[in-house]
């Protein structure tokens, strides 16, 4: 029956797969929701900065009827100073994910394909098959991009590659120069027929000699679009922002195929407070730092293999990852299995606060009678 319905690409999508939210699991084995952690959605554990709390409270006061501004002037105007690219450069999304899925429908068609790597981000994957596009995935390397096969498997209809760095969910980074030599070796052999999206959720958490200042590679590459998000560092996960810088003629294009009011006013207030409190992301970024010690420490002293990471959470391998997630959870712990981005022996495990890192070292510990 369903057959009829759906085109052939449609039906061939497997569903996004999130992270168990506490509540569902507190149902499932009457748990008191209190007693749960949850290190399955790279959310931050810190929650999100107080002022954007004020802000919001304060905004909730004097909620109009009115839609959000649909060019988020505003934020723009921040977002403009903050990394020295016009506003006109910019494009808003209801979270990162929505970009991603603006990048698709205004770049690919039946006909055409993208290019993304193996164990990358899974959206990467759904948007190119929502398209009814060709997904060429490419092989890993040491759990990261190949960059230099990824430029091989460029084919004659590719239109759009997917690069996430660091990577989710194995965490892993490309240093700048490789992905840079990347872009050069794009556009000489393809000129500006192909468009390069750098996905840099997770930018905020690598070291700061690591970081690179990719608004000024927006500025060299016309076919480069780079994302950003506010759900992870800045702790907005719940409210869906984030944002793409792109030349006019990519930005033009996404705008093309963006809903009106795509990120809602209370989002836009808050992405606003979230990136002047420099404070709070310092904080983050240090709380992540000693967190991802802790656990690859605590891994290190169990013998079980991890991918180092650059990110807020670890991919570590424990072998039977159905098993020890299930007693996880029976211990109010939720975690995230990966055996659907082909790593069905692994566990990733966001990185929480150092009291929770520790509750579940000590459950996994427990589980594998160590
Ligand atoms: C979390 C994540 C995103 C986007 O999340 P949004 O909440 O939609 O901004 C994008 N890319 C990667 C690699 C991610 O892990």
């Amino acid at each position: 029956m369903t057959q009829s319905l759906a085109p052939e690409h449609v039906r061939a999508i497997a569903p996004y797969q999130p992270g168990k939210p506490i509540e569902e699991l507190a149902r499932e084995f009457g748990l008191d929701p209190a007693s749960i952690i949850k290190l399955a959605s790279n959310e931050n554990p810190l929650g999100c900065s107080g002022r954007v709390r004020e802000a919001l409270s304060e905004a909730a006061g004097t909620l109009q009827g009115r839609y959000p501004d649909p060019n988020g002037f505003d934020l723009k105007a921040d977002l403009s100073a903050r990394h020295a690219v016009p506003a006109s450069w910019i494009t808003l999304g209801n979270g990162s994910n929505d970009l991603l899925e603006l990048a698709s429908l205004a770049l690919l068609d039946e006909g055409t394909s993208a290019v993304y790597a193996q164990h990358a981000f899974a959206v990467y994957r759904l948007a190119t098959q929502a398209r009814g596009a060709r997904h060429l995935m490419v092989p890993a390397r040491d759990y990261g991009h190949d960059l230099p096969a990824m430029l091989d498997a460029i084919a004659d209809d590719t239109r759009l590659v997917f690069i996430a760095n660091p990577n989710n969910p194995t965490g892993t980074h490309v240093p700048a120069d490789q992905v840079k030599a990347f872009l050069d070796a794009v556009r000489s052999r393809h000129g500006e027929r192909v468009t390069v999206l750098l996905d840099e959720a997770y930018d905020d958490y690598l070291d700061p000699a690591e970081r690179v200042d990719s608004a000024r590679w927006v500025q060299e590459y016309p076919n480069l679009i780079v994302t950003r998000t506010f759900s992870k560092a800045y702790g907005l996960a719940g409210l869906r922002v984030g944002y793409a810088l792109a030349q006019p003629p990519l930005t033009d294009l996404l705008n093309r195929v963006r809903q009106p009011f795509n990120v809602n006013v209370l989002a836009q207030l808050a992405a606003r407070v979230a990136l002047a409190d420099t404070d709070f992301l310092a904080r983050t970024y240090a709380l992540n730092r000693d967190g991802r010690a802790q656990l690859q420490g605590a891994f290190k002293s169990l013998g079980l293999d991890f991918v180092p990471s650059h990110t807020n959470f670890v991919l570590v391998r424990v072998g039977d990852a159905p098993r020890i997630n299930t007693e996880l959870l029976r211990r109010g712990i939720i975690v995230r299995p990966v055996a659907g981005d082909g790593l069905p022996q692994h566990l990733r495990v966001s990185i929480g606060l150092p009291q929770e890192n520790a509750r579940f070292v000590e459950a996994l510990s427990d589980i594998l009678g160590t």
